[in-house]
């Protein structure tokens, strides 16, 4: 049997994973399960997996939580400081699936346990990428990437030396809005932004899907995860979604993943690793495909991949605050706020007008994180 814990258990990427962990239940032991605010979904699933503890971020919920546990013998706790001491709770893999930079602690605290760590929050590396890669090796924990292009790269990577990688790129769906004119970009909604055309996900990230501001945080991403130089990271936009990404060597060769576009398979790949399991994902048929295309990304329309290029070429602490600034603006767009085009246009203005020291520790990050956050709010409200 296998522990876990899932930080972000409510979440889209929690979900994915715990229906693996369903079908497979003799073999795991569920430790942790958190949320933010859904007390319920969190309190069903505790119980349904049998968690040892269960722990919702926003505090105020706490009584909510024991009530809902009331006679399951599963502990409940809330508020920041329980999320890191649930994540520090030492298991054999924990599932980094909380959105936003909210998940740089938790996901430190279980880096720090030195065990398997398999990131989907990919902010908490955007924000402190120096710092999370210093205490990975550190600790010698294992960093396993879920995000489906860089699970891509992972495995086209394996046996391979990296030294001769010749380029690494990420395939981008392109968003709801690929093919849409500059003018109409302004007047996009909240819920045209969110139908993401290949993918279901949680509300943010299909956002930064639409903006291309996904694929920019997954520039800075793989930067980390794969070191082998930025200029040898390229993005491409291949809107089948079938090829999630690829690693050319020096002798010619491209070698590159392809899947049904379902979280669960790259999920599944960092459970099982570095073994394989069973999904029940659609398996892939070409033939009823029938076309894989590939373009060039358009930075006109799209300007985040240019920004967070920019930044990963700045970076210190340029990173988290695009990161943070982004954060800030998709919330505000969300809630109706600001229109579509202005979240990259407010990105850019927090990268020209804040330019802190490069953080040295995580303590640097979320103060870093939390001026830029203030930042970005007054800004925003005095445009
Ligand atoms: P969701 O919005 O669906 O879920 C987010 C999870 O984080 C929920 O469990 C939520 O709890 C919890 N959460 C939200 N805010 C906080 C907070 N302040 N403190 C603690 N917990 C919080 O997101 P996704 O599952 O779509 O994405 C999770 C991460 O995975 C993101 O970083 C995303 O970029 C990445 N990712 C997602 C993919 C996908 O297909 N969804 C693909 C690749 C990467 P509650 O439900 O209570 O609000």
């Amino acid at each position: 049997m296998r522990s876990i814990s899932i930080l972000g258990a409510t979440g889209s990427i929690g979900a994915s994973t715990l229906d693996l962990i369903r079908r497979e239940r003799d073999k795991w032991r569920v430790c942790a399960l958190t949320a933010h605010g859904n007390v319920a979904e969190l309190a069903r699933l505790a119980r349904e997996f049998s968690a040892e503890v269960a722990v919702i971020a926003d505090e105020a919920c706490l009584p909510e939580l024991r009530a809902a546990l009331a006679g399951s013998g599963i502990a409940a706790a809330g508020g920041e400081t329980a999320l890191v001491e649930a994540a520090a709770r030492p298991v054999d893999i924990t599932i980094a699936a909380i959105v936003g930079c909210a998940g740089l602690a938790p996901t430190m605290a279980a880096i720090e346990q030195g065990g398997i760590v398999a990131l989907a929050n990919k902010e908490a590396l955007v924000s402190a990428g120096e710092v999370m890669t210093e205490a990975v090796t550190r600790h010698a924990a294992t960093l396993l990437p879920v995000d489906s292009e860089h699970n891509a790269i992972f495995q086209c990577l394996a046996g391979n030396d990296p030294a001769h990688v010749r380029s690494i790129t990420l395939t981008a769906s392109g968003g709801p809005f690929r093919d849409w004119p500059a003018e109409r970009l302004a007047l996009a909604t909240p819920a045209e932004a969110v139908k993401h055309p290949n993918w279901s996900m949680g509300a943010k990230i299909s956002v930064d899907s639409a903006t291309m501001m996904n694929k920019g945080l997954e520039l800075i991403e793989a930067r980390y995860l794969f070191p082998v130089g930025l200029e040898r990271l390229r993005i491409i936009v291949h809107p089948q979604s079938i090829v999630h990404s690829m690693v050319e060597y020096r002798d010619g060769s491209t070698l590159a993943q392809l899947g049904p576009s379902d979280m669960r398979v790259p999920i599944a790949s960092a459970l099982a690793w570095p073994e394989r399991m069973d999904t029940p994902c659609e398996r892939l048929d070409l033939a009823a495909i029938g076309e894989l295309t590939f373009r060039q990304p358009d930075e006109v329309r799209f300007p985040a991949t240019r920004l967070a290029r920019e930044a990963a070429q700045a970076g210190g602490a340029a990173p988290a605050v695009l990161n943070a600034a982004n954060e800030i603006a998709v919330a505000a767009f969300l809630a109706g706020q600001i229109g579509f085009t202005r979240i990259a246009a407010h990105a850019e203005d927090m990268l020209s007008c804040y330019a802190p020291p490069a953080p040295g520790s995580l303590a640097d990050v979320i103060a870093v994180d939390k001026e830029a956050r203030e930042r970005a709010r007054s800004l925003m409200e005095s445009a």
